[in-house]
């Protein structure tokens, strides 16, 4: 008999998820990640007092009340909403795209103004089928936020002109003819209180973990441990790439402690001119309304990823979608091993619907 029922391969999101239900049916579990810590990329490390979002700004929100309810047990959420401001060389634009935006941007007031100067910038632009993310955009905003808002941060974040893209990403965002500036239309949304590593901790009690483990480094003794594996690495990684490398984006933070309690006012200041070499700055103290003497910011860079770097958004055009589903006929034939994830599935996953996902899978295996 294996010592263990399920290795689980990365203690972010849905491994965690995963595993205390694994656990909860009196399963035998072993979550290792490459890592020295838990939580993935939702990981939050205290600096000066304040929660640090090390690998990005993560804001929870859903529209299902059963992931609400869900993550309710392992953590309590605050009542943050996100509410972006977009810098374009500094004039200052709501975020998301909603009356206080148009009436900064034309003067309009009425929603009825707004979507007049919409639907005229959009004639005159000739759009009647969007093909891409350049066309949604003008499509659903105008030409004029496009230039302003989208197109720059839009090219800075994927590396690729927005002619290039696929029209889905932009429709990620609401378009909104309220003066209402919370960037997510989801039912529930917050950050939890003591930050994202106490909630994966709370996950994982009573689960072993190792930590710095490289799964694909020892794969042939780690896969004898135990029946099954749980794999939320990169697909093509646990391949070896032997059908060429899927594209990610990569993002680099500069983080810097700085000597005042408040440096921009907001939690997320996006950069959305072509210039400015960041995407956005994030002050990680106003997820947590903190009142710490001090404060800490990032700045967000994005890059193409290259093999050895951290892949952060996988890119989903046509190009590595095909690739994807080749892939995944591999898996497929890996009979022991199912794949989750933003990186094993190669999805833009928010985190609600990784947790959806673990919890499904949860159910399917453990049925
Ligand atoms: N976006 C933009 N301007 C902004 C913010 C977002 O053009 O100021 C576009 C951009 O194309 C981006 C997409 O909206 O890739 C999705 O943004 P989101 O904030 O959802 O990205 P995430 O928070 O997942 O990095």
């Amino acid at each position: 008999m294996k010592p263990y029922d399920y290795l689980i391969v990365g203690a972010g999101l849905f491994g965690a998820v995963f595993a205390h239900e694994a656990r909860s049916k009196g399963k035998r579990c072993l979550v290792i990640d490459r890592r020295d810590h838990i939580a993935g990329n939702v990981y939050t490390q205290q600096v000066e007092g304040i929660n640090v979002h090390r690998y990005g700004a993560h804001i929870f929100h859903t529209n299902s009340k059963e992931v609400w309810n869900y993550v309710g047990r392992f953590a309590e959420f605050n009542r943050y909403t996100n509410s972006p401001v977009a810098n374009y060389h500094g004039q200052i634009y709501n975020l998301p795209f909603n009356m206080n935006t148009f009436n900064k941007m034309w003067g309009v007031v009425t929603p009825a103004e707004a979507k007049a100067e919409i639907q005229r910038q959009r004639d005159a632009a000739g759009i009647t089928q969007p093909k891409n993310l350049e066309e949604q955009a003008i499509s659903l905003v105008g030409t004029d936020i496009y230039e302003k808002l989208i197109k720059g941060y839009t090219a800075k974040q994927w590396g690729r002109p927005c002619d290039q893209l696929p029209a889905f990403i932009i429709r990620r965002l609401p378009v909104r003819f309220t003066y209402d500036d919370n960037y997510f239309n989801a039912l529930y949304q917050g950050i939890p209180n003591g930050g994202y590593t106490a909630m994966v901790e709370r996950m994982l009690e009573g689960v072993e973990v190792r930590l710095g483990v490289d799964y694909l480094q020892e794969k042939a003794q780690l896969d004898a441990l135990a029946d099954r594996v749980i794999y939320t690495g990169a697909i093509d990684a646990y391949f070896g790439y032997q059908l060429g490398a899927l594209e990610y984006r990569s993002v680099r933070f500069e983080t810097e402690v700085l000597d005042t309690d408040n440096y921009q006012g907001n939690a997320v200041v996006n950069y959305t001119d072509a210039e400015t070499p960041y995407t956005r700055i994030i002050e990680h103290k106003h997820f947590e309304f903190g009142t710490q003497p001090k404060t800490v910011i990032s700045r967000e860079y994005s890059a193409e990823w290259k093999v050895g770097d951290e892949p952060y958004y996988p890119v989903n055009d046509d190009k590595n979608s095909a690739l994807y589903a080749r892939y995944q006929a591999l898996a497929g034939e890996e009979k022991k091993v199912r794949f989750g994830g933003r990186l094993g599935e190669y999805r833009y996953y928010d985190m609600d619907k990784v947790i959806e996902s673990a919890l499904a899978a949860a159910r399917e295996e453990l049925a």
